[in-house]
């Protein structure tokens, strides 16, 4: 069995959830295999080296199980980009749009700065309102985007697209 075939099998649908009409592509099978887990983060690893990245964002949650892994294995501090509130330290902090209503993410300032190369990592992109309002944390921050690389990407819901003015082309990989 090839890695991507490995990867898919191990990502389980949740029809109706969190609310009804939603399917939900639930990573924690995927977690739970030793295997899969690791081939995963060698990937992105790869991925971090490839486009030689300097630092690495994980975005709350399930960006910061996958990104502190690759993190380590590729030799690179890891930076959390968190929900509004939740960091002690001064922080930058950037609004964005969700399908209804508004939310807000931070860094904490002294983690990011002008000569560092950025990758962004997160398991799914979907509407890619999360990863662009984090672009643009990193550049206010004056760090340069390596890219941004995740797990999956929901084609349907138009994430890329979305996301490509911020991304200034960097890349956007989804494995
Ligand atoms: P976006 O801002 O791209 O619409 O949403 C992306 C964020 O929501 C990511 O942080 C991602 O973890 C989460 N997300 C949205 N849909 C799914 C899904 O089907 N499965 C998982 N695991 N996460 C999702």
């Amino acid at each position: 069995v090839g890695t991507q075939e490995l990867l898919l099998s191990r990502i389980r649908d949740v029809a109706d959830y969190p609310k009804p009409g939603v399917m939900f592509k639930d990573i924690t099978p995927l977690l739970a295999d030793p295997e899969a887990f690791a081939a995963l983060t060698g990937m992105l690893a790869a991925l971090c080296e490839r486009h030689e990245a300097t630092k690495i964002v994980g975005l709350e949650a399930r960006g910061f199980i996958l990104g502190a892994p690759v993190a380590v294995r590729a030799g690179l501090g890891f930076i959390p980009v968190r929900k509004a509130g939740k960091l002690p330290g001064a922080t930058l902090s950037q609004a964005y749009e969700l399908e209804y209503g508004q939310a807000e993410i931070e860094v904490h300032a002294e983690d990011l700065r002008a000569g560092d190369r950025v990758m962004v990592i997160d398991d799914v992109l979907a509407t890619g309102g999360t990863a662009g309002a984090s672009l643009e944390l990193i550049r206010r921050a004056g760090a340069d985007v390596a890219g941004v690389a995740v797990l999956m990407e929901l084609g349907f819901l138009g994430g890329r697209a979305r996301l490509e003015p911020a991304l200034r082309g960097a890349p956007l990989e989804a494995l």
